[in-house]
């Protein structure tokens, strides 16, 4: 599947398929999988319901371990 690239002075950047911005193609603005940005940006994977319910999940299992470890 090809995606928009577009060459800036910074080197290559390639459009996110959510926002429609372009942004480095790193992996400061994207998450990489095996070597190539996802569809996504970073900010987008932030901004969505269902990965901010998914992170919200994790915090909350990740508090309720320290609560049981402390418990202990
Ligand atoms: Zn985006």
């Amino acid at each position: 599947m090809s995606r928009e690239r577009q060459q800036s002075e910074l080197g290559e950047e390639v459009k996110c398929s959510k926002c429609g911005e372009f942004w480095p193609a790193d992996a400061e603005f994207f998450y990489m999988n095996k070597g190539r940005p996802h569809s996504w940006c970073k900010a987008c994977y932030r901004n969505d319901p269902k990965i901010i319910a998914k992170n919200q999940r994790f915090l909350d299992k990740a508090s309720k371990q320290r609560q049981q470890e402390a418990a202990a």
